[in-house]
């Protein structure tokens, strides 16, 4: 499909300055490329050498278990894919490992939420990396999305992992518990464009802005839940800088967190971006570069004696979710990881 002009004028524009992007290449890489099929293996179920069925093509370097195929097979007529041996999972995102593995201590036993979790991808590989004696909450506040959540992490197949269905906002009651927090923010998903021409026409500016808003929102309420001097993730698969480098910079105003760095190759094609007010860190991916979709992904870590320079807590704040919903969230589930 040719998307040279599906890509819409006001989308190209708005991201002329970005850090790392070049008009040229990026549309190019839209008109030429759908995107590669990629997989990360679950070593707990399977190695290399017991896929060989599947069309392997190279590894991705920033993954151990992550792997290129040449070709998309029939993944759905696979014993060994229902079987959770292996996840389908576009490769960009894997580098959620290289963060994890930089600044996470994942010998140790730690509390992990995936805030925003289904289908599970990010979950999947969170459980592929923390010990055996740590616990992952995988949370998806979207009732829909449940489902096939909660069934991708079984097929995984780990029992360190509890699946809730909560607004980010009822983690609170819990207080500052996690150690580490993925927010995998939902967000205007210009980074698939090439996967999923469609999404082009949801594209738009005040689509962009309602993302922002709401990211904010899931960072400030999720917040509070973190331990001091844990770890925050955040990435979205936006190349829009108000869903990335501003939501980080805004951030770190409110919170005083602090920007952590992540160790990458030159020849990964990864585009180290530093966020205009607090100079943050944050790691783009374009497709004209990296072999991947579109993926912004950066880290902080909550400062331990800092006091908010905002009242970033909504006083008024009511939670979108119904009380029902809210009490799915039950902390005695969580007893055996407080001390
Ligand atoms: N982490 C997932 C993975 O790797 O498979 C993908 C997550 S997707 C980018 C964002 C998720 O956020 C969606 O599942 C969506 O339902 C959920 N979401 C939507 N609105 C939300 C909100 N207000 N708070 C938290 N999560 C929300």
């Amino acid at each position: 499909m040719d998307m040279n002009h599906l890509l819409p004028d006001s989308f190209i524009s708005s991201l002329k300055g970005i850090q790392g992007f070049d008009e040229n290449a990026f549309i190019d890489a839209h008109q030429k490329g759908h995107g590669q099929t990629s997989i990360r293996i679950n070593p707990s179920k399977a190695s290399f050498n017991q896929l060989s069925h599947l069309p392997f093509s190279h590894q991705i370097p920033w993954c151990e278990n992550g792997y290129h195929l040449s070709q998309r097979p029939s993944f759905t007529l696979d014993p060994l894919f229902h079987a959770g041996a292996y996840y389908v999972q576009e490769a960009s995102s894997m580098f959620l490992e290289q963060v994890l593995k930089a600044h996470a201590p994942l010998q140790e036993s730690i509390v992990v939420l995936d805030c925003c979790a289904a289908p599970g991808g990010k979950s999947t590989h969170i459980q592929s990396l923390i010990s055996g004696d740590s616990l992952l909450v995988s949370n998806e506040v979207i009732k829909t999305r449940v489902s096939v959540l909660a069934q991708n992490i079984t097929k995984w197949g780990a029992s360190n992992v509890v699946v809730t269905s909560n607004d980010p906002r009822d983690f609170q009651r819990m207080g500052a518990f996690f150690d580490v927090i993925v927010v995998d923010a939902p967000c205007s998903g210009s980074g698939l464009f090439r996967k999923d021409p469609d999404a082009i026409t949801h594209w738009n500016e005040d689509l962009v802005q309602m993302c922002a808003s709401r990211q904010q929102r899931i960072l400030q309420d999720i917040w509070p839940s973190l331990k001091p001097g844990g770890l925050l993730v955040y990435s979205t698969c936006s190349y829009s800088i108000e869903e990335d480098e501003q939501i980080i910079d805004t951030f770190i105003t409110q919170t005083g967190a602090q920007s952590l760095r992540v160790e990458t190759h030159q020849d990964w094609g990864i585009v180290e971006t530093i966020s205009p007010m607090h100079a943050a860190y944050g790691y783009k991916f374009y497709p004209d570069k990296t072999k991947g979709e579109g993926f912004f992904i950066a880290a902080i870590r909550k400062v331990e004696d800092h006091q908010p320079t905002t009242n970033y807590h909504h006083k008024n704040h009511t939670s979108s979710r119904s009380a029902k919903q809210t009490s799915l969230l039950k902390p005695e589930l969580f007893d055996k990881w407080l001390c």
